[in-house]
Order: C-alpha cells, then sequence, then structure tokens
C-alpha cells in the first residue's frame, strides 16, 4: 500500500513537469538498510539502491520508498524555479507556435498544388475543347 502510495506520488511529480528530483528522507529509528540513502537526491526517474544485507530477497532498485516492510521513510520532491518555469512556458510555446507555423506552410502549399492541379486540368480541357472546336 505504502509503495502503491509513494509510487502513484513520483508518478504524478513527473507528469507536473514542474519536479526535477527527489529527496530521500529518513525517519527516526531508521534501519541501516534505509540510513545510507538519507538525504540521498536523485532525478526522478532513478532509483534509489537500498543498503540490502547480502541474501536479501527484498528489490535492489526502487524509485520510492518502502525499502522494505515497515520502511518509515518518505520522498520529497525537489521543483525547478519559477524562472525555469516560466522559461520553459515559453519554449513550449515557441514548439507549438513552430508546429503551427508548419502546418499553415503545409497548408499554403497543399492549396497551391491543388490550384496548380485545378489550373493544369481546366487548361487541358480547354485545350480538348479547342481540338474538338478544330475538326
Ligand atoms: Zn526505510
Amino acid at each position: 500500500m505504502a509503495r502503491n502510495t509513494e509510487f502513484a506520488t513520483v508518478e504524478g511529480w513527473k507528469q507536473s513537469g514542474v519536479v526535477t528530483k527527489k529527496v530521500w528522507h529518513i525517519n527516526p529509528g531508521a534501519c541501516p538498510i534505509c540510513i545510507p540513502l538519507d538525504g540521498k537526491t536523485v532525478s526522478l526517474t532513478k532509483e534509489y539502491s537500498p543498503n540490502l544485507p547480502s541474501g536479501s530477497t527484498l528489490e535492489t532498485k526502487v524509485s520510492a520508498p518502502p525499502a522494505h516492510p515497515n520502511c518509515g521513510c518518505f520522498v520529497l520532491p525537489i521543483t525547478i524555479t519559477k524562472q525555469q518555469q516560466m522559461i520553459n512556458m515559453k519554449k513550449k510555446e515557441d514548439e507549438l507556435e513552430k508546429v503551427i507555423q508548419e502546418n499553415k506552410d503545409k497548408t499554403d502549399k497543399n492549396i497551391k498544388e491543388i490550384k496548380e492541379n485545378a489550373k493544369n486540368v481546366i487548361e487541358k480541357e480547354v485545350g480538348n475543347l479547342r481540338d474538338i472546336n478544330k475538326n
């Protein structure tokens, strides 16, 4: 249950687009498995390696606590600054603008092609009619 909750939390951070890293925090009384992870900051997509005793059947890599049954650890997010958020938003806006412009260019090109094709067809038909009238 706790695993699912923490995992869902990390997934939510990924989707938020404003969280870049996560920090592992232990509670008082943490065990040797988790103590080395205290304060450890990793990229949101990276996994932690709990300090498992040899022969342990627990997961060797976890994206968030718990690292073991009754683990009281938790993770906290590190978010990007407001300024970085603004820069990212501007970047997205520019990308969107580019896509719109590209689509517009494509549409303009298509319209031009359709017009040229129509012109060719008409000219050909007119030519055919002339030929018919000549005979
Ligand atoms: Zn723990």
